[in-house]
């Protein structure tokens, strides 16, 4: 378990904090994660990773020469917000694009993929390689699926060696493509980890027993066997590696990096013993090791597990690159190979340049961020009014925190939403400001869903002219896809999905029959009211709720609940400030 905290909900931010008190050295804060404190050169592309808290070294850990510029930090498990991606790639931008590479989960690559979005509308040029070494999480022809685990170190390195080699953008995406094709791991894990303030673990495994291709975010494994011995579990994590080796690689005099990360509680002597036999199986098997790695690279919190990777840098002679890739010396708070000259500091000036200012939006798009901002004022006063009830329904089958959840997440996206207003945004970026502080400061499943929602609306908004009711519409039904590609859930699973999309597909379908916003608006707030009102027949399936499901059968979803009072609420507000611009134009 995790023993210190103050308020859980403040951990990963203070967790931050204290990182960088510590390793001033190497990093800094910047809104959205931590940069180099370094100077790097100009043109040089920057290597930005990220994720969610809760994995160090991953990612702050692996911030400074030779490695990352700059490290996007979310909250605990949870992904950056857009904002802050955008944000940490900003800063850490040296003039030759911004490279971004990160484990593959849906969170992760919505998020990234919109700041992405941003910086190529801007003119900056970014790519992206998302990480997917875990073999055990989707079959070899599906290897785009995979997620990302401990085999993230070598992608990012080999990215990192080849911007500071002076490879362009292109050439260091082709890098990072051909790394992460040569990356290949699997782990197993033996408990499961506890969030700051949670009473229970994320998963747990029967004493004795093994889950088998864990997940880094407390995903329980996709298999359980007994536990074997060190050397039956090295002989284990070899032989399936050995069945996966990448497409022209012959095993035979092959030269290869492994990792073998532990996630959190698994002592280094243990993982040495289980090391010790991995190393005579790669020799036996003709391999050549190169640089082994033992230690913690990647955890999960006090999470027992074990990961082995193996990185195929190549046959020897004909392909050499990534070996002389892998020889560039590294020196991060966390993870240091060879030596690195001394390094030039940037300037207090350069680190107070990339606080964030806004793009003024036009005067069509700054009229709409007045209604924006309306709208959010009621979803504050619809969530303040309704705060015990939500506790209420919540305490039933899950922790009773979703109405001060809702109620910290909305007034922080308020106060967000009045700054942007003041500094002249569009509709745009006050939406994006109000989704940010949203996911920022809520905590819990949904905070995290209603960043999700309103950046999607947000999406469709520009911050030129205003935006048509289709554009709304289409903003609505990427929030839909958004959340369930987010948080996994069915339409049926009885969370606030049951609700936001009978919403949005009501919107659409009015829309496209031709009604105006306003009224598609109250008809589909109508469908999401019933919709709400009928998960009270439900067997919760996701999120916390699921645990003691029976107990909930009878009381509608507290998430579901929320969404469909925001929706009608917000309904009334689209119709005041359309009958007000019908009076304004007389
Ligand atoms: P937490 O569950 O972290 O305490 P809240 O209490 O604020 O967060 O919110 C609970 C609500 O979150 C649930 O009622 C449900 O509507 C929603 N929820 C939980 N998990 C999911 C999920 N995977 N997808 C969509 N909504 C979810
Ligand atoms: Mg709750």
């Amino acid at each position: 378990m995790t023993r210190l905290w103050n308020e859980p909900a403040d951990f990963a931010d203070e967790m931050i904090d204290g990182f960088v008190a510590a390793n001033e050295r190497y990093v800094r804060r910047v809104p959205g994660g931590v940069a180099r404190s370094t100077t790097s050169p100009a043109g040089q592309v920057a290597i930005v990773i990220g994720g969610g808290s809760g994995h160090y070294p991953a990612f702050g850990g692996l911030v400074g020469p030779g490695l990352a510029h700059a490290a996007a930090m979310g909250n605990l498990f949870a992904s950056p917000s857009a904002q802050q991606v955008y944000a940490v790639a900003k800063a850490a931008d040296n003039g030759g694009g911004v490279f971004f590479t990160y484990g593959n989960y849906a969170g992760d690559v919505l998020n990234f993929d919109a700041a992405q979005e941003r910086l190529r509308a801007e003119g900056v040029a970014c790519e992206t390689v998302t990480v997917t070494d875990d073999v055990f999480s989707a079959t070899r022809d599906e290897k785009h699926k995979r997620r990302g685990i401990a085999g993230d170190l070598t992608v990012f390195r080999a990215v990192a060696a080849a911007a500071e080699a002076g490879y362009d953008l292109g050439e260091v995406a082709r890098i990072g493509r051909l790394a992460n094709e040569r990356t290949r791991s699997f782990g197993v894990a033996f408990t499961g980890c506890t969030l700051p303030g949670a009473a229970q673990p994320l998963f747990s495994v029967p004493e004795g027993r093994m889950a088998i291709g864990l997940g880094i975010h407390g995903e329980p494994g996709i298999a359980e066997s007994d536990i074997p011995s060190a050397d039956g579990l090295a002989e284990l994590l070899v032989q399936k590696l050995l069945t996966e080796v990448p497409d022209g690689i012959e095993v035979e005099a092959a030269r290869v990096v492994p990792v073998l990360n532990g996630l959190g509680s698994l002592k280094y002597e243990e993982l040495f013993v289980v090391y010790r036999r991995v190393a005579q199986l790669l020799t036996d098997a003709g391999i050549d090791i190169v640089d082994p790695h033992v230690g913690e690279y990647c955890t999960s919190f006090d999470m027992a597990g074990v990961s082995l990777t193996l990185f195929w840098l190549g046959s020897a002679e004909e392909d050499d690159e990534l070996e002389t890739l892998w020889q560039t010396a590294v020196d991060t708070p966390a993870y240091r190979r060879g030596s690195v000259a001394p390094q030039e500091r940037a300037d207090a000036a350069a680190i107070a340049s990339v606080v964030e200012t806004v793009e003024p939006g036009d005067e069509a798009s700054r009229s709409v961020a007045q209604t924006v901002l309306a709208a959010v004022h009621t979803l504050v006063d619809t969530v303040d009014e309704h705060v015990e009830e939500l506790g209420r329904i919540d305490a039933v089958a899950g922790d009773g925190d979703h109405g001060i959840g809702m109620q910290r997440g909305s007034h922080a996206a308020l106060a967000a939403a009045i700054a942007a207003v003041e500094a002249g945004a569009g509709a745009q970026t006050t939406l994006e400001r109000a989704a940010d502080a949203w996911s920022d400061k809520a905590g819990g499943t949904s905070g995290a869903l209603w960043g999700v929602i309103l950046a999607a609306v947000a999406s469709r908004l520009g911050d030129q002219g205003r935006p048509d009711a289709a554009s709304v519409a289409a903003g609505v039904a990427a929030a839909s896809r958004g959340v369930t590609d987010y948080g996994k859930a069915e339409v049926g699973d009885k969370t606030l999905v049951d609700a936001l999309v009978p919403f949005s597909a009501t919107l659409t379908r009015a829309i496209e029959a031709g009604a105006g916003l306003v009224d598609a608006w109250r008809t589909a707030a109508d469908a999401a009211t019933r919709a709400a009102a009928a998960t009270a027949d439900l067997l919760p399936r996701m999120g916390r709720a699921r645990t003691h499901g029976q107990n909930s059968v009878g009381t509608p979803d507290p998430g579901a609940i929320s969404l469909a009072l925001i929706a009608t609420a917000v309904g009334e507000t689209l119709a005041a400030s359309a009958s007000q611009k019908e009076h304004a134009h007389g």
